[in-house]
Formats: C-alpha cells, structure tokens, sequence
C-alpha cells in the first residue's frame, strides 16, 4: 500500500511563502492498494493537483470516501478533472446528514448550483456513484478493505481505516477527544465518564496496532482551552493515543492554517521534547504535501 498527501492543511487553504515547505492545501489523502486500487480520503483542494497527475492515467477509477462535509473536506471535489471525461468512474462514499436528512448524494448537488459553480453536476461526463455508509460498514475495493468509525466533530465525520495484505492506515478526518460536558461532582458525571471512556476504548481499538495513523493536531495543549468543542484534537492526545494503541507511525495532520512552517516545525519540536520518548514509541512526523509512504 501507497499513501501520498496532497493536501495537510486545516480549515481554509493556506497558500504562501509562510506555508511553502508543508503546504497550504487542504486535506486529501491519496491511498493506493497493492493492486492500484485508487482511494482518496477527503476531497480539500489537495484534490485539485491529485486530478491533474491523474489524467496521465485515463480512464480514471476512483474511490472517494468523504470524512464529514465540512468545507475543507470537500471543497476540492467540483475541480475533480477526472468528473468532466467521459469514460472515467468515481464512487463517492460518506456518512448520512442528519441536518439535511440526506445521504452523501448531497455533496456535490449542494456545492455545483448555478449560485456557487458554473457547472451542474448533471453535465459531468464520468460515470459518478455514491454510497451513503452505516456506521461501521466495510467496503472491499479489490484488494483493500475500508472500514468507518465514528468520531466526535460537530457534524458526523468517519474515521477511516484502510487494510491491505496485512498492512493498515488509519485516518481520523477530524476528531476531538471525547470530554465530560459535566463537572466532577454533578449528577450525571460519573455516568457520562462512562459512555466517554467507552468511546475511547473503542476508538483505541480500530486504531490498535495500524501501521500508520494520520491524526488532526490542529492544537497544542496551550491552545486547546479556548478551542474545546471544535472538534480538533492536540498533538498530545494524538502520541498518547498513538503509544496506548501500539501504532507504528503516527503522522499529525490538519495544520493550523494561521501557522508557519517555522511555527509548525518549532510547535512540533517544543511536543517531540517535551513528551520524553520512550523505547518502542511509534515514530512522530508531521504531513506535508507530496510525502509518500511506503507500507
Ligand atoms: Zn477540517
Ligand atoms: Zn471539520
């Protein structure tokens, strides 16, 4: 299994000399199986370039499986190039909204009206499915499994676990840790604790053991108070988990848009330092766009 980043930035694109080394698209993962089985996690504008590399490769087969539908997550896909070729297939997966009370078909019907995009989605020339997943649904695409796990974001967002001939990523999309909305001492606290320790057992579990996990880190510890109900996780919360779960890499993602690679690098140095590695701790590095693993 293959996976390339093409877009590691939270929030808003950030382009600029300030963002030039880690880059300033948003989030889109490229995955692919060992049979070439293409999968993209989330559709940022780091979409937008994946479709340009794409078009040496026609007809396009594609599997895009949508975190949640905030903006950043799907901003890139109308500019999808793959979409306007006949010949080409894209299957898009995603969970249901319980807003709108529609299932992922609404992704693009929402963002291609004549108000936002000059193109209807009718007038695309590929062959385009969607899928809209139960929680804990597992897709086979070929030689590859992709499993969903619910996390805690204000809208619904998948986490996503990829298998492979034995070989596993797991990308969070976005994700918070799961808090008490109570205070210790009120009535329904210890019965919340609960419910938020079970969540996180089992969040612990899918991820146990993969062998790389792409996390949002959008936040220090620092900056996490006045962030809280978000919906982003801190670096911190991420090597815990990344330690208790056994996994092998763990790559933080999701950059602040408002910071620097200088402030990333020296963010991500002060968190490397002060969490005292220890013999068999995963290995920790932040994505930037274009970094390929090899798994
Ligand atoms: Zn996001
Ligand atoms: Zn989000």
């Amino acid at each position: 299994m293959k996976i390339r980043f093409w877009g590691v930035r939270g929030s808003i694109p950030s382009p600029g000399p300030k963002t030039v080394r880690y880059g300033g698209n948003t989030t889109c993962i490229e995955v692919r199986s060992d049979d070439g089985e293409l999968i993209i996690l989330d559709a940022g504008s780091g979409i937008f370039p994946l479709a340009q590399t794409l078009l040496k490769e026609l007809p396009v087969r594609a599997h895009v499986f949508i975190t949640h539908t905030h903006w950043d997550h799907i901003h890139g896909l109308p500019f999808f190039i793959p979409f306007f070729i006949p010949g080409n297939s894209v299957r898009i997966h995603g969970a249901y909204d319980v807003i709108s009370s529609q299932g992922i078909e609404q992704i693009m019907d929402v963002q291609m009206q004549y108000s936002y995009f000059p193109i209807r989605e009718a007038e695309l020339k590929a062959r385009i499915e969607y899928q809209t997943l139960e929680i804990g649904e597992v897709v086979t695409i070929g030689d590859a499994t992709v499993t969903n796990t619910l996390l805690n974001h204000p809208v619904i967002d998948f986490g996503y676990r990829v298998d492979c001939k034995g070989k596993s990523v797991f990308f969070t999309g976005d994700h918070e840790p799961w808090f008490n909305i109570y205070d210790e001492g009120d009535e329904g606290y210890a019965e919340y604790q609960t419910m938020v320790d079970e969540k996180q057992q089992q969040m612990d579990e899918v991820v146990r053991g993969v062998d790389v996990l792409i996390m949002d880190c959008a936040y220090t510890a620092a900056e996490y108070p006045v962030k809280k109900g978000w919906g982003h996780s801190t670096f911190d919360y991420a090597i815990a988990l990344a330690r208790r779960a056994g996994v092998k890499k763990l790559v933080c993602t999701h950059h602040e848009p408002t910071r620097s690679d200088d402030e990333l690098e020296r963010v991500f140095a002060e968190v490397c330092r002060n969490c005292q590695r220890l013999p068999g701790d995963p290995e920790i590095l932040l994505s930037r766009e274009g970094m390929e693993l090899d798994l």
